[in-house]
């Protein structure tokens, strides 16, 4: 795959970026910067950057799915109000969960990955929430 300008720009901006946008998100962010990107030619190179492992996609947040630079493995926090969805280290730096779940999928050859996700409220949703109680 040839790392387009367009594409640079697309990685450049997903890593600057801890919120995990959906395409609509990042096309509403590059549109001002670049005239020329159409929605369409930014989906195509996400999915490109995807498939070739530059960018990781995330499903099942909400109806859209959200990007994200991070292709290491790591955890993620999910909002069940608001839909902030943002890395994730549980325990010490994550090292000990990482580790943990390597060695399981290093053991158990019939599995192929592990998905774990951390659901709740964040910050700003638990504030609300007190409040109104
Ligand atoms: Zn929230
Ligand atoms: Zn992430």
């Amino acid at each position: 795959m040839r790392l387009t300008r367009q594409r640079k720009i697309i990685i450049e901006n997903l890593s600057s970026l801890k919120t995990h946008p959906t395409a609509n998100d990042l096309y509403a962010l590059l549109r001002d910067e670049n005239s020329s990107l159409s929605f369409a030619s930014l989906y195509r190179n996400l999915e490109v950057l995807s498939r070739d492992g530059l960018v990781k996609t995330l499903d099942g947040y909400g109806q859209s799915k959200r990007f994200d630079a991070r292709t290491d493995d790591h955890f993620h926090f999910h909002c069940l109000a608001c839909g902030t969805l943002v890395d994730y280290i549980p325990l010490k730096k994550g090292k000990t969960l990482v580790a943990m779940l390597d060695r399981i999928l290093l053991l158990d050859k019939s599995l192929c990955s592990v998905k774990i996700e951390f659901n709740g409220f964040c910050k700003e949703c638990l504030k609300k929430r007190r409040k109104k109680v």
